[in-house]
């Protein structure tokens, strides 16, 4: 059987750093602690100290190297998953900005044309429209709306096994029946872009939704409502200990005390750590557009995030996983099994993946190695060198 020996490397697991070799056969990790020869078959690579890591898991990216899955082109697909991949996310969720139904429609049939050239691929995340205009960042007011029972049945006769996720806001009307109907058909839901108080995201919890999409932004605290002081949704996903969440680890979108805070109440395994990448993301340009490429989606980068022209809102990161990595240890002072557990193993257990996310004997052989400067060098998909 072919593989692949890494030698002398720092392996990541859980909760430690530890010397070693790895050992990869076929497609899956065969041996964490290896200390034999070379196996036949196998090639050898000397690690020279590098860190060995799980692939990392992105799961909320909207674009990179100048597409958007918006295009709906399998040339944007490949290009995005290719950029990616390069900067260590091994599986990558593709992202829909709020648009109109027949291009959401659109991008669901591009997704299965494009399946046999994006390997790393692993479901759409449907980041509205059923989200609340006051909360709406950058998504465009005009789409935004309730779920209705025509448009839940069109997605689920077309996107049946490939919407995995879909971000909403639970005030809206409906939204109970729409996500009974989701949930029946694998699709997890995620509180994201959304007004509501406490009590109502709280409820939503208890029917369904699991995960808190980029916590801090579009998705409001503790504010007062005719004088009372309520909590809203960050404060819900403090108090329910069983839903994750996401931030947006660039060093820009979430703050150093928010991120601490954030994985000080929930621990390292509820928090994952996304790019939201647009277009741009890895690329040098100034300009670029969210979603499809007309002039009313415009945005600028500067400062190293994506903003909208008029400098109301972020509109998204220009991040990689391997920017995440190095910020997650440089600028958020997490450690390095925490970083990386948050890249890999937390979101892992959000997609329901059951082999992926962790250095351990028979799961699936994605591997990124990264040096002392935490930035990705070599990238194994699926036991293959990329
Ligand atoms: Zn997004």
């Amino acid at each position: 059987m072919n593989g692949i020996l890494i030698k002398n490397g720092k392996i990541v697991r859980e909760n430690a750093i530890y010397a070693g070799n790895l050992l990869i056969r076929g497609n899956k990790i065969a041996d964490t602690d290896y200390r034999g020869e070379t196996p036949t078959g196998c090639i050898c690579i000397d690690a020279c100290g590098k860190y060995i890591a799980p692939g990392f898991i992105d799961i909320h990216v909207h674009g990179g190297g100048g597409y958007d899955f918006m295009d709906c082109t399998v040339e944007a697909f490949t290009h995005i998953t290719d950029i990616h991949l390069k900067n260590g996310t091994t599986t990558i969720v593709p992202t829909a900005v709020s648009s109109s139904f027949e291009n959401i429609l659109k991008l669901i049939e591009v997704y299965k044309e494009s399946q046999p050239a994006c390997p790393t691929m692993y479901g759409l995340h449907l980041e509205g429209p059923y989200i609340s205009p006051n909360q709406k960042g950058a998504h465009k007011e005009k789409y935004l709306h309730s779920p209705n029972r025509e448009e839940t049945e069109k997605l689920l006769g077309a996107g049946k096994g490939i919407i995995k996720r879909i971000t909403a806001a639970p005030e809206l009307d409906h939204m109970r029946e729409f996500a009974e109907s989701m949930l029946s058909n694998d699709v997890s839901l995620s509180i994201g872009h959304s007004d509501a108080t406490s009590d109502i995201a709280l409820e939503a919890f208890e029917y369904g939704f699991s995960h808190v999409t980029h916590l801090y932004s579009a998705t409001p605290g503790v504010r007062k409502i005719n004088q009372v002081v309520k909590a809203g949704v960050i404060e819900a996903a403090y108090l329910n200990d069983k839903i994750t969440v996401e931030l947006i680890a660039d060093g820009k979108h979430a703050a150093q005390d928010a991120l601490k805070l954030a994985v000080k109440i929930k621990g390292a395994d509820k928090v994952a750590l996304v790019t939201d990448a647009l277009r741009p993301a890895g690329t040098n340009v100034t300009e670029s557009w969210l979603g499809e490429k007309i002039p009313e989606n415009r945005v600028i980068i500067e400062d190293g995030v994506a903003k909208l022209p008029d400098r109301s809102s972020f509109a998204g990161s220009v991040a990689t996983s391997s920017m995440l990595l190095e910020k997650g240890i440089t600028h958020y002072g997490l450690s390095i099994p925490d970083t990386v557990k948050m890249l890999t193993e937390t979101p892992a257990k959000i997609l329901g993946l059951k082999d992926k996310g962790r250095i351990k004997e028979g799961y699936i052989a994605d591997i990124v190695l990264f040096n002392e400067k935490f930035e990705v060098c070599d990238v194994i998909l699926n036991g293959e060198m990329v």
